[in-house]
């Protein structure tokens, strides 16, 4: 089958098997350029292990840590004549290049809010590893599946309180328009806080430990985001931002749970980056095209990869500094909240126009980086040649 991105909104439906292999490959080189990671974990359960942070995390801690990784990740697989999604192909890039330089691999396709996908890996860190020394959070859904009520709660994003107007862009077709989002009701508040909260963070935790896989010394780090102002309406003060102070709470109640044994446990505040979850935000791939423009002018441009090897290397391990904020997080955001940065995103905001996009902001970058996320754009692919689209998983 020839693969061509065919771009719907803010996804695309198609994926490339060879792309995304070709994806993994570029973060593996990376984080071995970098060298190998002193003190680093050596088993590790990365949930939400298939894109974005969760996978380069995965790479981190593989590549660079040299640790045996379990990955549990939400993806369709391929089938004989469907394609599957990127997560599928990225996961069996990985797991092929991971056994290949000799380090544990396995894989869970499930639903990690389920009581079933949480045993069926306990039942495997029993029998491979005997304990996990790193749970990296990594999870962004748009639903849950409550496992105790069997409630399905989605996830919005919305402000609170306050309606909300600032420009948005259609990436795909270029166009910059005023979007006004109507405040989120109360039960969407709360079923935001149940699907992207910390509640199944912690009931992670605790299943872990109470089955003994968990090791006495384990770490534990989740993700959130900030931003700059012009989108906190929207992100810090809207429904997700609700959701990330929860996650912050179960935060702290899990380092009670893990420091009398010298467990730790973290939020780490990551940069705003093309993802498939940022990309449904809206007015947030507005900020990223112009933050991209700053950021790559001034040399600092960093991408998933750069931004978890870095947390490993300079935060985590390596005998690094965790410097941590007032609030006790993580803040590998620090290059993008830079002063001057943060200058001159705001007066781009206040001029950026459909007709000034492409001159203005890195929209290109956008999309490059979007659609590198389902394995298009990859050197060294021929993308007019035919590509199996079925690859079981290994
Ligand atoms: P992503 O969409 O790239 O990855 C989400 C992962 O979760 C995938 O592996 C997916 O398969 C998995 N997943 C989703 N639902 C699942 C389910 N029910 N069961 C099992 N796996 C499931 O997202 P991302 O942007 O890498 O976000 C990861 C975390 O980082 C989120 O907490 C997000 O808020 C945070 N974050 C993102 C940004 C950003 O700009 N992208 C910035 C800072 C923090």
């Amino acid at each position: 089958m020839v693969i061509k991105p065919r771009v719907r909104g803010f996804v695309c439906v198609t994926s490339h098997p060879d792309g995304c292999a070709a994806h993994v490959q570029q973060q593996i080189d990376y984080v071995q350029s970098k060298g190998p990671i002193n003190d680093g974990p050596k088993k590790v359960l990365v949930i939400g292990s298939s894109t974005g942070f969760g996978l380069s995390s995965r790479i981190s801690a593989a590549f660079g840590c040299g640790a045996s990784t379990i990955g549990v990740f939400f993806e369709r697989p391929s089938e004989a004549d469907r394609l599957g999604t990127a997560g599928w192909y990225n996961t069996i890039g990985f797991t092929e290049k991971a056994r290949a330089a000799g380090l544990y691999a396995r894989n869970f396709n499930g639903d990690a809010f389920s009581d079933e996908i949480k045993t069926q890996v306990i039942n495997a860190i029993k029998e491979d590893l005997g304990t996990v020394d790193l749970v990296v959070y990594s999870l962004a859904s748009p639903r849950r599946t409550h496992p105790d009520t069997g409630t399905v709660h989605k996830s919005v994003l919305k402000p609170v309180g306050t309606t909300y107007s600032n420009r948005t862009v259609d990436t795909d077709r270029g166009v910059v328009s005023d979007v006004t989002i109507e405040p989120a009701s109360e039960a969407e508040i709360a079923d935001t806080i149940a699907v992207m909260g910390g509640d199944d963070w912690e009931r992670w935790i605790n299943a872990l430990s109470e089955a003994g896989v968990l090791a006495p010394d384990a770490d534990t780090v989740a993700y959130s985001y900030i931003g700059p102002e012009v989108t906190w309406d929207i992100y810090k003060n809207g429904t997700i931002g609700l959701a990330k102070n929860d996650l912050e709470a179960a935060c702290a109640r899990i380092k009670e749970k893990l420091s009398p044994t010298g467990g730790r446990a973290f939020i780490s505040v990551n940069k705003a980056l093309v993802s498939q979850a940022s990309s449904a935000i809206p007015v947030v791939p507005l900020y990223i095209s112009i933050l991209y423009k700053i950021m790559k002018a001034k040399g600092t441009h960093e991408g998933c990869i750069e931004q978890m090897q870095r947390l490993f290397a300079e935060r985590l391990y390596n005998g690094a500094d965790l410097q941590l904020d007032e609030a006790g997080r993580i803040r590998i955001d620090d290059l993008e909240t830079q002063p001057d940065v943060q200058a001159e995103g705001t007066a781009i905001w206040s001029q950026v126009t459909t007709e000034n996009l492409e001159e203005l902001t890195d929209i290109a970058g956008y999309r490059a980086e979007f659609l590198k996320m389902f394995g298009f754009g990859l050197p060294g692919i021929d993308y007019e040649a035919d590509s199996e689209p079925h690859r079981p998983m290994i």
